[in-house]
């Protein structure tokens, strides 16, 4: 197994102190590795910082080429992939070789392309006798940090524009989830000049830290939560670093009497478990009008009852375990609280599963109040909340009354309707009759606490750039 940084072009081990890294469906370690000591991170912000020069004058066309090239390596190397990130995430390997791969290969190809069409957005005499342009430039040096819940996929979303657009990298994958970045990390040490992907391994207190508040680092992006981002915010506030913060969410899944009921009930049950529910986008805050409301959640709770919960090398398993045994407490004290309220319904689920791992029930919540803690606050796991509703004006309201912004979903047969509640609803993204769909071309990023900046798209290889304005004289 890879389990060496990747510092200036060398694949070197860490030289700080051990992590373990768990298979969560068996709960027993992987493999230990050593983090990146403080002069290691140093090392690998100096190593970007001396690589910036020369890479950010390359031309498109050449480092399109090497994004490309890695997007064929990890299509040859699939398999090898979607082993490691299910063994350490616990997700479907078909899950991870199916969905994920191909998604993950597509973001560099998209950048590799993208890469070529950057361009100013004028250029012209706005002022007699001069001649003004403009120019979208890399930044500096990036520090990238991922989360653990789509490892391989959070560094593609965070390494394909930073570099396309002319930066310089130094990732920190997830401590949970190091594997497969640390399999990409000899890819990328084939493929690119050295400095210019670095990627260190630790946890956020001892290696995100130094990286982030580095003073060579003029860009932070991070995927990860609400907390998270706002500590890096304030630890770095003195240096005023440019800031990616792509952070939690909570979305609303609203859905008519007019909604045709059985595809609602197969999304959510698709997307509303997907990844065992750990996913900032998960179709978990549910909203159902009072017409349909009893017999969609009958239908709910058989559909999410009949989810295959197991280990990630069986091709029948739907959904995996979670990521920690502290994460499942978590996620269990959530549901034991909102079952103890005497207007709340547990449909399905709502047990921890015994045994190895840390698996824990598909479940179904219902009678839920928009005050209630469990539909204000991300929970992360496999647990959906529906509350009932009377019309469009009120369940509006509620949907926006959230700290989180990032996805949202409508569920009618009205065209008009979904046109005006995608219109004022505050999310990131607004899904119509589905919900979860990404795709390389369209941006993904929150508003409100979820954070700003987007990531795919040309949206988000425009964030990796700074605007600058070149004027000349006659
Ligand atoms: P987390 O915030 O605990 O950790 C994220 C990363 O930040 C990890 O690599 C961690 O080591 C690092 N980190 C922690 N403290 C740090 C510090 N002080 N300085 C630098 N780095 C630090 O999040 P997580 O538990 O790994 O991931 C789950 C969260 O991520 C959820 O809230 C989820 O909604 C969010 N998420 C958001 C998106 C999105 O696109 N908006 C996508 C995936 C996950």
């Amino acid at each position: 197994m890879q389990t060496k940084l990747l510092i200036n072009g060398q694949l070197v081990a860490g030289e700080g102190i051990g992590q373990a890294v768990l298979n969560p469906s068996l709960g027993t370690a992987l493999v230990e590795i050593n983090e990146a000591s403080s002069a290691q991170v140093d090392a690998a912000v100096r190593a970007a910082d001396a690589a910036f020069d020369s890479w950010s004058q390359t031309a498109p066309k050449d480092r399109s080429l090497l994004l490309l090239r890695l997007a064929d390596k990890i299509d040859a190397h699939a398999e090898e992939l979607a082993k490691l990130e299910s063994d350490n995430c616990g997700k479907p390997y078909s899950a991870a070789l199916n969905d994920e791969l191909p998604a993950i290969a597509d973001v560099f190809r998209f950048f590799a392309g993208a890469s070529r069409c950057l361009s100013g957005s004028a250029a012209g005499e706005y002022l007699p006798g001069h001649t003004s342009m403009i120019r979208r430039d890399p930044i500096g040096v990036v520090a990238s940090i991922a989360p653990w819940n789509y490892p391989l996929m959070m560094v593609a979303w965070k390494l394909a524009p930073a570099l396309a657009a002319g930066n310089t990298v130094v990732l920190k994958p997830s401590e949970q989830t190091p594997l497969t970045a640390l399999k990409l990390a000899e890819f990328l040490a084939e493929i690119f000049p050295a400095g210019v992907v670095n990627i260190v391994f630790g946890r956020g207190p001892s290696v995100g830290s130094p990286l982030v508040t580095h003073p060579k680092v003029r860009m932070v992006s991070l995927t990860g939560s609400v907390a998270t981002g706002s500590n890096i915010i304030s630890s770095t506030s003195d240096s005023v670093k440019r800031m990616h913060m792509e952070l939690g969410g909570k979305a609303p899944v609203i859905i008519f009497n007019d909604a045709d009921i059985d595809a609602a009930v197969e999304g959510i049950r698709t997307f509303g478990f997907y990844n065992a529910g750990q996913d900032c986008t998960a179709a978990c805050r549910i909203y159902a009008q009072k017409g349909i409301y009893e017999k969609f959640v009958s239908k709910l709770g058989e559909a999410v009852g009949s989810i295959k919960y197991g280990l990630q090398n069986d091709p029948s398993t739907e959904l995996g375990p979670l990521i920690t045994a502290e994460h499942r407490e978590r996620v269990a004290g959530f549901v034991e609280r909102a079952r103890g309220l005497p207007h709340v319904q547990v449909i399905t689920g709502g047990r921890k599963v015994d045994g190895p791992g840390f698996f824990y029930e598909p479940t179904v919540l219902a009678g839920l109040r928009q005050n209630d803690e469990i539909v204000r606050r991300e929970v992360f796991g496999p647990v959906v909340t529906v509350t009932p509703f009377d019309d469009e004006a009120q369940v509006l309201a509620w949907a926006n009354d959230s700290d989180y912004g990032l996805a949202s979903s409508v569920w009618t047969s009205d065209v008009g309707r979904a046109s005006r509640i995608a219109a004022r609803l505050q999310y990131g993204c607004t899904w119509v009759n589905t919900h979860f769909m990404l795709v390389s071309e369209m941006p993904h990023g929150g508003v409100k606490h979820s954070g700003y900046g987007k990531d795919m798209s040309m949206y988000g290889l425009e964030d990796y750039t700074a605007i600058r304005h070149v004027m000349f004289k006659h």
